[in-house]
């Protein structure tokens, strides 16, 4: 397509045209600029003055435009209003010069350069090592003993501001950086878990859990990974325990089975997580090592009132303790739910009636004297 003809199609598409020379690095948007929050741009007529404007994560698409390939992609900007916008930049160059179209893709309402901010903050945090892990209490039903801990990612933001993995997890996958949150997360347990069974030798049964998503485990460098960690942070592998959805394992059942073989082969054990909200059976995931089955917090909610939540529950225990899996009741809010849970035949129990997640040295001090009112001390 010629220029004149790209800026044509421009106009009738309300779209901006640009033109680029890669030998002086002359920026031509034609069109207007102004409505697509790219007037600065136009002046300043280079093609770095677009590129501050593009997310963090979209820049390299700029990059492949200056080494001269063809291009057809979907880009956040940041207007000169704030606005976030959607645009797709397609085009291809010739002898040197690009060619292409800025077209609109749809919009957010959302503040743009927050949301870029937000972006940043979240990639230096993770450099910065303040993407850690804190500690929810896992206790024992019988006797109402610390049994364990799960590891939950969460951010420390500047002014003290503590972000739960709700709050940055779905920004993080946006952004492919899950996977680094989870590796610190889990390194993060490990050596946490390791400090806490130095305070108490006697806590021998003492165990930290972690999550991992199929797309982590499916990874074939993932378990040969983990089993390093673990063991450089002096942590035993029995104390680590791996919690996956069942939702997860799905998406590869194979892949997942391999991983955790591995793990299960390295002494690791196994938890299936958020049991219920998937739809397979017990019985069909058989063929998982796993150690533990987590009922989901949504039947423990539900079991006050409802018979047929407690029916479920009940079935759930009676199939897992008849592969040797222990259950674990999330979601444990009440001490009618603590009570009823044991009724049914839950071991251990997680939730707001026993703590919620404890940065690392307060799940220290945990493992040592308990919470007065909640529940007793690991292993004494
Ligand atoms: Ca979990
Ligand atoms: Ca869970």
């Amino acid at each position: 397509m010629s220029e004149a003809e790209f800026s044509s199609a421009a106009l009738a598409a309300g779209a901006l045209a640009l033109e680029w020379d890669a030998a002086t690095d002359e920026l031509t948007l034609s069109g207007d600029a102004a409505a697509m929050g790219l007037s600065g741009a136009a002046k300043a007529g280079r093609l770095e003055a677009l590129g501050e404007r593009l997310a963090p994560g979209d820049r390299p698409a700029l990059e492949a435009l200056a080494a001269g390939r063809e291009l057809d992609v979907r880009l956040r900007l940041v207007g000169e209003d704030r606005r976030l916008r959607l645009i797709r930049l397609i085009g291809r160059s010739e002898a040197g010069v690009w060619r292409g179209l800025i077209l609109p893709a749809g919009a957010t309402p959302e503040d743009g350069l927050e949301r870029l901010d937000l972006e940043a903050d979240l990639r230096a945090a993770l450099a910065a090592g303040a993407i850690t892990a804190h500690h929810q209490p896992i206790v024992s039903l019988a006797d109402r003993r610390l049994a364990g801990f799960e590891a939950l990612a969460r951010w420390v933001r500047a002014a003290a501001r503590l972000m739960r993995a709700d709050d940055f997890m779905p920004l993080a996958l946006e952004l492919g950086l899950a996977g680094q949150i989870g590796t610190a997360v889990r390194a993060a347990a490990a050596a946490d878990a390791a400090a806490w069974r130095a305070l108490a030798p006697k806590a021998n049964a003492l165990f930290v859990a972690a999550n991992a998503t199929a797309g982590e485990i499916c990874d074939p460098g993932f378990a040969d990974s983990l089993i390093a960690n673990v063991d450089a942070a002096g942590l035993p592998a029995r104390a680590f325990n791996l919690e996956i959805t069942e939702t997860e394992i799905m998406r590869d059942p194979d892949a997942a089975e391999r991983a955790m073989q591995a793990l299960k082969s390295a002494g690791f054990s196994l938890a299936l997580d958020d049991f219920g909200t998937g739809y397979s059976s017990l019985a069909r995931l058989d063929r998982f090592p796993f150690d533990t089955v987590k009922i989901d917090g949504y039947f423990i909610r539900a079991a006050g009132a409802d018979a047929s939540a407690r029916a479920i529950i009940a079935s759930v225990v009676r199939i897992a303790h008849s592969y040797a899996m222990g259950v674990v009741a999330e979601g444990v809010e009440t001490e009618a739910d603590a009570v009823l849970c044991a009724e049914l035949g839950c071991d251990l129990a997680q939730g707001f009636r026993f703590a919620r997640a404890l940065s690392g040295e307060a799940a220290g001090e945990a493992v040592v004297s308990g919470v007065a009112g909640r529940f007793l001390a690991a292993g004494a």
